[in-house]
């Protein structure tokens, strides 16, 4: 298909000469795989694909934002299956296939949890809180960034280390709950069936040799907060997240409904998995290559108990039944993260050049050697965007106004444009 300058689709943001069809709107396209995407996510709800009108209008009498937005009236039978959850994810996140699963499972019974009708409150379905146990640049926050893209439910993502005990500088727990209010837009029943992503959860550890005797500044009083709100409780918040005042109208958010994703990298936990499961992590000759490989694969028996000496309030464990890992990225990973998902790296930078009319074009030996630099720098996928970006700082300074129509990213200019690494 011929590329018209400038027509991206709005959604993948791909050239429509890469895709299919390109459907150009008014103001901006949208290509033919994310259309038949959204007919997969949302076909049974529009009655796209030939559905029976009679079974789906009985199934789902209110079919409008606002009846979902009111919570109370939403039907679980039309959210994406968690087969369905884990394909969407598969178009952004590179392989961890396990952490994709439980996320997909746990954000459908959340769904479900939420949607059920009155009259079968009697057994009271428990949240299960899920803990992403992964080293940096995993893909721990991506993961959580792309379900929320398939959610209608309000979520927002919060970073640990910026919470302090109450009365200190930084911020209240309870702000988790003003950000989920806002982006309800202030609807209540909305964002009490809302998710939250705590990011760095490893960070708010107990510091044994904390100085005060009375106040743990960033640690065990913090976990005291989120013990609260993960096992549901009434919070008063102040409303439009403004400080605490005494004569200002509180908003009272119940959090029991509210699903809870935390990550962290937890650094060196693969160590307290071995004492746990006794492995000899260390050994000579014949057994060190035995033990680095099962070293490797340490992470897949991550459980809750393992998290305890990283300085976690038991009952802050015991509130995240559901632990999961995310592997370190390993050469095969990373190359594919370059381009094989739908907002890759080197996509993107196609796509800035692309505005300019210039063809950019990464050679594969070229891409090989960005792997083997972001390997060396041990910051996951993040090292890639790093060096990446380096590398296109020149051609994006000076070929807009040279007239050029084609950039080609060879092994030599890689070589050339990177800072010396005498280890390649
Ligand atoms: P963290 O695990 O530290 O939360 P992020 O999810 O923020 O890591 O990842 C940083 C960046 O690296 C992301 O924006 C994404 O571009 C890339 N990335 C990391 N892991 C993956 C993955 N598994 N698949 C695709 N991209 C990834």
């Amino acid at each position: 298909m011929t590329q018209k300058k400038g027509e991206i689709c709005a959604l993948c943001g791909r050239p429509s000469g890469e895709v299919g069809y390109y459907i150009a709107g008014l103001r901006g396209g949208i290509c033919s795989d994310c259309l038949r995407e959204a007919v997969n996510i949302f076909g049974k709800d529009l009655n796209i694909n030939g559905t029976d009108t009679a079974a789906m209008s009985a199934r789902k009498p209110e079919g409008s934002k606002a009846a979902k937005a009111k919570g109370k009236t939403r039907d679980w039978q039309a959210v994406p299956k968690p087969t369905e959850i884990k394909a969407f994810l598969d178009r952004y996140v590179v392989g961890q296939d396990e952490a994709k699963r439980t996320l997909a499972v746990a954000v459908y019974n959340h769904y479900k949890r939420i949607s059920r009708p009155a009259e079968a409150a009697d057994v009271e379905i428990e949240k299960s809180n899920i803990c992403m146990v992964g080293s940096t640049g995993t893909g721990k926050t991506l993961m959580a960034r792309t379900i929320a893209r398939l959610l209608d439910v309000p979520f927002t993502i919060v970073d640990a280390t910026v919470f302090t005990e109450a009365g200190y500088v930084g911020e209240d727990v309870e702000s988790i709950l003003s950000r989920l209010l806002q982006v309800a837009d202030y609807d209540l029943e909305a964002a009490q069936q809302g998710i939250v992503f705590i990011d760095e959860i490893d960070k708010i550890a107990r510091k044994a040799d904390n100085p005060s005797i009375t106040r743990d500044v960033s640690g065990e009083g913090v976990q005291q907060g989120l013990l609260k709100l993960l096992e549901g409780t009434i919070v008063n918040v102040p409303p439009k997240g403004g400080r605490k005042h005494p004569d200002q109208d509180y908003i009272h958010v119940d959090t029991r409904n509210i699903l809870f994703i935390c990550g962290g990298a937890f650094d060196g936990v693969e160590n307290r998995i071995a004492q746990r499961l006794n492995t000899h992590t260390v050994g000579y000759d014949a057994v060190e290559r035995r033990s680095r490989v099962d070293r490797e694969h340490l992470i897949e028996h991550v459980q809750p108990q393992d998290l305890k000496s990283f300085g976690l309030i038991p009952e802050l464990i015991g509130r995240i039944p559901m632990v999961t890992f995310l592997r370190p990225l390993d050469r095969a990973a990373l190359r594919a993260i370059l381009t094989e998902p739908h907002n890759a790296i080197t996509r993107q930078q196609q796509q800035l050049m692309a505005m300019d009319g210039i063809a950019l074009t990464f050679d594969d030996d070229a891409l090989d050697y960005i792997v083997d630099r972001a390997l060396r720098y041990e910051l996951g996928a993040r090292g890639l965007r790093s060096i990446v970006e380096t590398l296109m700082v020149q051609p994006q300074f000076e070929l807009p106004a040279s007239g050029a129509t084609e950039f080609r990213v060879t092994l030599d200019y890689v070589r050339d444009h990177l800072p010396t690494d005498d280890r390649l």
